[in-house]
């Protein structure tokens, strides 16, 4: 088919043309929409529907950031210098050498991070729900295509520029797009050529929203031919540092000082004792260099990015960095029942006709049964073919229930086209629309049992109509209530003819004829208790929010396991403040009939009495929730608004996923720490061993040679920090209290490091002053054996940081055993073959010099353990 569009148009006036016309310029087909192979041949022509980045330029930045430091230019510059002065050339390419394997290992190390977040931004995609070959399916947001027909409902991020064809009360939120914070009314009528783009009533524009109604429209523009691809620039995709990052950035500046003031002390120690002033020179720098862990920041990404990947294995995608680190120190979970704590497969199980005695099934029938359930399958927006269905699960058990009754549903709706509706929304609690059928106009209505009784004067009972009198009123809530206390969900069904059509049909809500009740039911996801159970072991606790009755959330909390405690109702949520919800929140297991908006009131007191909270949500009006918690969670089957709003969303909807992403979480926050500890405490040691060798024993001869120091700078930043970011603690993280980013790096924290640093430094000056005054061997040998005494005690030490305050030690990890034994295997080339002596200056040490190594190493292990049981009884 011909589509009238030209690649990379954009300013046509689709706005100004009928549907019709638009539809036809298209060539598509508004009912069938396109067929697969033209959708397939459009993509071809038109690209995919996505922004562009400007990643061309990302690998040369790459490359230029690893040589961006000013140190590393120093220490190229003290090199080479030292090569014209006295001819140390082979020190010079010696260091050049490692500097290019510095910058490999940092750019392979930023790659992997990149790549491991950009496939996670795939996980999150967006996407579309359109009509094809006269079929509704969900398609990637990249794969829509002008001509393309988009089926909007509310929550809906709108994913291509489009041309509204059918609009029942659509109204966008279009704030992204043209600052207009109230939602803007979409309409099927052409609008003025010129309007500009906020006053286009007509078109749904790419990066807005469906605030309320539904609707249908045909894509006109996709990817950069958008309004927002015009703006592409404004949806930067770059997450913010986590406060843990910035917390590490902090540190690393002051480190930067620290770094150069102890490379100065050496220099002047050092040159005051008559060594070179390019040795020193050289020396200091490489200090500077070697105090600095500038492999930090890209092991924590990698880190953090294969939890993220971990957690999206496991059905919980993370859309912010920093949530990884909140999530660890979750303490409330606050979570939705319908589909998170439940399996969302509800089915009717009893009906209740007005004024009947008994409970009936669906299958007993009769006549006020079948009018019960024609009217809640009129007043429904769910589909079923065959045996798929789509809708929202209660409406979805609705409509089945009506077949089994033996209604033909579909007979039912083609003879009752709907007129106008006014949607169900967890605030109205209700649903309403309007039916042109062969007995009349009608309005239906289904909601909350007492929101529907209050817009109800009278009941259908088999005596006919009779007015609706507050002890009948009374009656028929006391039998809602006995449904719902055995886990039911309860939904009223009334009705009312009308005359005419209305000009509101909110207006129209009252006076309406009570029918009878529906409860319907929903089992408990099996894994859930257990969930629950694991959660409540690490500190965390279960806390139900529900828009469901008071006493069908008790009945699920019990069923769930969920701690003893009371049920507020929606009614006195609304009511209280903050501050004294705060005084009382820790009393309820869970709030039942909320409306949305006071769940941000349950975020806050929460959080007043400092806990850290995640939310979970689904709905337009949950985002602000969302957005208040510290971990707002989302269901992969919820509103885009939701979803975005989100710092977590649950592909399977399941609560269990939430308390697995804790777990993930809190491994990651242990790998972190550990690689922290590790780097922070190895640097110490370099800056301690150096200056107090200079200090000291520099009369004895150079402590340690600038390409020894980098070496073993190299080799610690490089394999075993990685390793150590990407280990699996085989302990339960999920015993024991939730833990905060901020610790990692609390005073006290830093404090030990330095200690673990001395010990380790204290290892390299036992073996210096063990071989030089004991061993009484040349000094060229001691120094190879302090050299290798560093290089073996810090891998030792990368074991030592795994093991916890109770001296747990998980087995060591397949990757970290490699890890070792590799660097292992680099330093014995280093000290044995002849390449090694020419290029880091070795000799090859005599058994007595392997003794000491290993015995100096194998003390501040020792004293390092001893260490830590003495500081983690304080
Ligand atoms: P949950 O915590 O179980 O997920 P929720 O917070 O999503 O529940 P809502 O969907 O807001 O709860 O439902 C609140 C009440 O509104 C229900 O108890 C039910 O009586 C009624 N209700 C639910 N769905 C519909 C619907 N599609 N049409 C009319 N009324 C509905």
């Amino acid at each position: 088919m011909e589509t009238g569009l030209e690649p990379g148009e954009r300013a046509r006036t689709w706005h100004s043309l009928t549907p019709d016309g638009v539809v036809g310029l298209l060539g598509s087909d508004s009912l069938r929409g396109l067929s697969p192979s033209d959708a397939s041949r459009r993509i071809d022509e038109f690209g995919p529907n996505q922004l562009f980045e400007p990643e061309r330029w990302t690998r040369v930045r790459r490359v230029g950031r690893q040589f961006g430091d000013v140190l590393i230019w120093l220490l190229l510059v003290a090199a080479f210098a030292s090569g014209f002065l006295i001819g140390a050339w082979v020190d010079a390419f010696a260091i050049l050498a490692i500097v290019f394997l510095n910058a490999a290992l940092g750019y392979v190390q930023e790659t992997r991070a990149d790549t491991a977040l950009d496939s996670l931004k795939s996980l999150g995609a967006p996407r579309a729900r359109l009509i094809r070959a006269g079929r509704a399916m969900e398609v990637d947001a990249e794969e829509v295509v002008p001509g393309d027909i988009l089926v909007l409902s509310m929550g809906d991020r709108i994913s291509a520029d489009a041309r509204v064809i059918e609009a029942a009360h659509l109204e966008m939120a279009e704030a992204s797009l043209t600052g207009e914070s109230l939602p803007v009314e979409k309409l099927t009528v052409p609008c003025e050529p010129e309007a500009v783009v906020g006053d286009r009533a007509s078109m749904v524009f790419a990066g807005t929203t469906v605030a309320r109604g539904r609707g249908r429209a045909i894509v006109v523009a996709t990817g950069m031919n958008t309004e927002i691809g015009a703006i592409a620039a404004s949806l930067s995709p770059t997450s913010p540092p986590s406060p843990l990052q910035r917390e590490l950035a902090r540190i690393g500046r002051r480190l930067a000082m620290v770094a150069v003031a102890a490379g100065v002390v050496v220099f002047g120690a050092g040159y005051a004792q008559d060594y070179p002033l390019e040795t020193m020179a050289l020396t200091g720098v490489a200090l500077a260099v070697a105090a600095i862990p500038e492999g930090l920041p890209a092991v924590v990404t990698v880190t953090l990015a294969a939890g993220l990947r971990r957690m999206a294995q496991r059905h919980a995608i993370v859309r912010r960095l920093p949530a990884v680190e909140a999530l660890g120190a979750v303490d409330v979970i606050c979570t939705d029942k319908t589909g998170t704590l439940t399996r969302a497969e509800l089915s009717v199980s009893v009906v209740r006709i007005a004024g009947s005695p008994n409970d009936l099934t669906v299958r007993d029938g009769g006549e006020a049964v079948t009018r019960l359930l024609s009217t809640s399958a009129l007043c429904n927006d769910a589909r079923l073919t065959g045996e798929a269905a789509t809708g929202s699960p209660t409406e979805v058990a609705l409509l089945r229930a009506a077949l089994d009754a033996g209604i033909d549903v579909a007979e039912l709706t083609a003879r009752s086209p709907r007129l106008d509706e006014v949607a169900f929304d967890s605030s109205r609690k209700r649903m309403s629309t309007l039916n042109d059928g062969p007995a009349g106009m009608g309005l239906h209505m289904k909601g909350a049992p007492e929101v529907v009784l209050s817009h109800s004067s009278h009941a259908a009972t088999e005596d006919g109509e009779i007015l609706l009198t507050e002890a009948l009123r009374r009656g028929f809530l006391a039998d809602a209530e006995r449904m719902a206390r055995g886990g039911l969900r309860t939904l009223a069904v009334a009705a009312k003819s009308l005359e005419e059509v209305p000009v509101s049909l909110e207006s129209e809500e009252a006076g309406l004829t009570y029918l009878g009740l529906v409860g319907l039911r929903d089992k408990i996801r099996s894994e859930v208790p257990e969930a629950v159970a694991s959660a409540r072991e690490a500190g965390v606790r279960t806390v139900m929010v529900t828009g469901d009755h008071q006493i069908t959330a008790a009945a699920i909390a019990d069923a769930a396991g969920l701690d003893d405690g009371q049920v507020m109702h929606g009614s006195e949520l609304t009511k209280l403040g903050v501050p004294e919800l705060t005084e009382v929140i820790g009393e309820h297991r869970a709030f039942a009939r909320v409306d949305p908006i006071d769940k941000v009131k349950i975020v806050e007191a929460w959080r007043s009495s400092g806990a850290t909270v995640a939310m979970t949500g689904d709905g337009v009006n949950d985002a602000p929730a969302l957005r208040a918690a510290d971990i707002g969670v989302s269901m992969g089957s919820g509103t885009d608004v939701a979803r975005e709003a989100s710092a977590l969303v649950l592909t399977d909807d399941n609560y269990a996923t939430i308390v697995h992403a804790i777990d993930e979480g809190r491994r990651v926050f242990h790998n972190i720490r550990n690689v922290v500890h590790y780097l922070l405490s190895a640097n110490a040691s370099e800056v301690i061993y150096v200056v107090v060798g200079f200090l000291f024993f520099g009369f004895l001869g150079e402590p340690l040679l600038a390409v020894q120091l980098l070496w073993i700078n190299l080799l610690s930043d490089a394999l075993p920090a990685l390793a150590l970011g990407l280990d699996s603690p085989a302990g339960d993280l999920m015993h024991g209290r939730p833990k905060s980013g901020r610790d990692i790096l609390s005073p006290r924290n830093l404090s030990m490091l330095v200690a673990q640093g001395a010990v380790l430094a204290g290892a390299a000056v036992v073996t210096l002053l063990t071989g030089y005054y004991l061993l009484d061997l040349p000094f060229e040998e001691v120094r190879t054996m302090v050299f290798t005494t560093m290089v073996v005690s810090q891998l030792i030490h990368a074991v030592n940081v795994r093991v916890d305050g109770n001296m747990r030690l998980s087995p060591p990890d397949r990757l970290l055993v490699g890890a070792i034994l590799s660097s292992l295997a680099l330093q014995v080339l280093i000290v044995y073959t002849g390449a090694g002596h020419t290029l880091f200056s070795t000799v090859s040490l005599s058994s007595r010099g392997i003794a000491t190594v290993l015995v100096a190493s194998a003390m501040s292990m020792v004293a390092i353990r001893g260490f830590k049981v003495w500081t983690a009884g304080r």
